[in-house]
């Protein structure tokens, strides 16, 4: 189903819900890092060149407690925001009531309200993250249209996504959008060859996604600590490397049914000791007894690179190896030079690891889209359908 766009909305002299994720990272009431902030200004100013009132909503944090609310208030996102809005952004210390209805209905066009913490209506009965059917009518009843622009909380059903979006006209803002086109479009019609590189840390992470890939790609590149359980299954000696015992079978199953299709690691960089400081051996299939593999061996990204070469989708998610270790960074690194040098694919990364990788070893520019979501990037790429995404209005 084609969903509807901001752009697809009447938005003139209009009060627009706007989920947006300002689920910031936080540290002792400061914020560490505005790129979320950042993300969702597009929409806003969108809203705001239309002539619309700008009313939003969003979630920081678990609150769990009336103690909770004094570290996790949205306060400091509205002043944050008004610096990068060059705007006022009124704070409503609220979540419903008489406070908040009477500045909206204050509210000109081009205005922006932003409405506290909607997860302060977990702290009595959950309302927020059960969806409670009262609470997202009445988020609803407070605006003519809404605009989802929360793609991070897209897994989820929550009140001020679904419920919102249930009961009102309702599009995806731009960064939901962007997320819609790419993983979506290319989970549901890649452009062919459609090659996926997973790795990470465990296979039962990543179950979904590994059966989903196998189904729709043309090729599945194994990498990073899911690779000895796969070694496991195939009988190869992995030593102290990270194994899920209980998931061999499973690996022997996706083995069968992935046939040529599955790519195993030719090469492992192995050290003694979860530590960057040991010594550094490299093994060709067999790891010795005394040794743990913590990243992909130099020939192995030689051979990822080539099957990478002529792709026209790739679908990135897990480090090939401990990249947050200097010694073992460098397979991610490989993996990350060979997509970069992709003139003609669409080149696509989801989880939050990989893309904090990505961004940390200086690939951020490289890749057409690095996704936003993490759970709701995987879930996206195990194929599930995200209930933030399909409670949008269709075209
Ligand atoms: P994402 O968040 O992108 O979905 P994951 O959370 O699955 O990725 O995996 C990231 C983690 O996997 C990293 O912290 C990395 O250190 C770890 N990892 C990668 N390779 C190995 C390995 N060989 N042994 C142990 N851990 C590994
Ligand atoms: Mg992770």
């Amino acid at each position: 189903m084609v969903k509807k766009v901001v752009t697809d909305l009447d938005l003139k002299d209009k009060k627009v819900l706007v989920r947006a994720d300002f689920n910031v990272p936080m540290k002792d009431g400061e914020i560490t890092n505005d790129n979320r902030i950042q993300a969702a200004l597009p929409t806003i100013q969108y809203v705001i060149e239309q002539g619309g009132k700008v009313i939003l909503f969003s979630h920081l944090g678990k609150v769990k407690t009336e103690d909770d609310k004094a570290d996790k208030t949205l306060r400091p996102i509205a002043e944050r925001l008004s610096e990068l809005l060059g705007k006022e952004v009124t704070f409503v210390p609220e979540t419903r009531g008489k406070e908040l209805e009477d500045t909206i209905a204050s509210l000109k066009n081009g205005e922006v309200l932003l409405v506290e913490n909607t997860r302060f209506e977990d702290i009595d009965g959950k309302k927020e993250s059960k969806n409670d059917a009262e609470l997202g009518k009445y988020w609803a009843s407070l605006g003519d249209v809404f605009v989802n622009d929360a793609f991070g909380t897209a897994h989820r059903a929550h009140a001020s996504n679904v419920g919102i979006a249930s009961n009102l006209e309702s599009a995806a803002g731009f960064l939901m959008d962007k997320e819609i086109k790419f993983i979506g479009g290319a989970v549901d019609e890649p452009q062919r060859p459609f090659v996926a590189i997973l790795g990470g840390a465990k296979v039962s992470d990543k179950i979904g996604v590994i059966e989903n890939l196998l189904d729709k790609a043309d090729k599945v590149l194994i990498g990073g600590g899911m690779t000895y359980t796969f070694y496991a299954a195939k009988g190869i000696e992995i030593g102290t490397s990270l194994v899920e015992e209980d998931k061999i079978e499973l690996a022997k199953t996706l083995l069968e049914k992935g046939g040529d299709k599955l790519i195993l690691p030719i090469d492992t960089k192995t050290t003694h000791e979860f530590s960057n400081d040991g010594v550094i051996e490299v093994h060709e299939g067999v790891i010795p007894s005394d040794q743990m593999g913590l990243d992909i061996g130099p020939k192995t990204i030689e051979l990822f690179t080539k099957e990478l070469q002529g792709a026209k989708t790739v679908v990135w998610n897990g480090p090939m190896g401990v990249f947050e270790m200097t010694n073992f960074a460098n397979g991610t690194i490989g993996v990350c030079e060979a997509i970069a040098n992709l003139t003609e694919a669409t080149t696509i990364i989801g989880g939050g690891d990989s893309a904090a990788a990505a961004m940390e070893l200086g690939f951020a520019d490289q890749f057409t889209h690095i996704s936003t979501g993490g759970g709701a990037s995987l879930e996206y790429l195990e194929g599930k359908e995200l209930p933030g995404v399909s409670s949008i209005s269709n075209k």
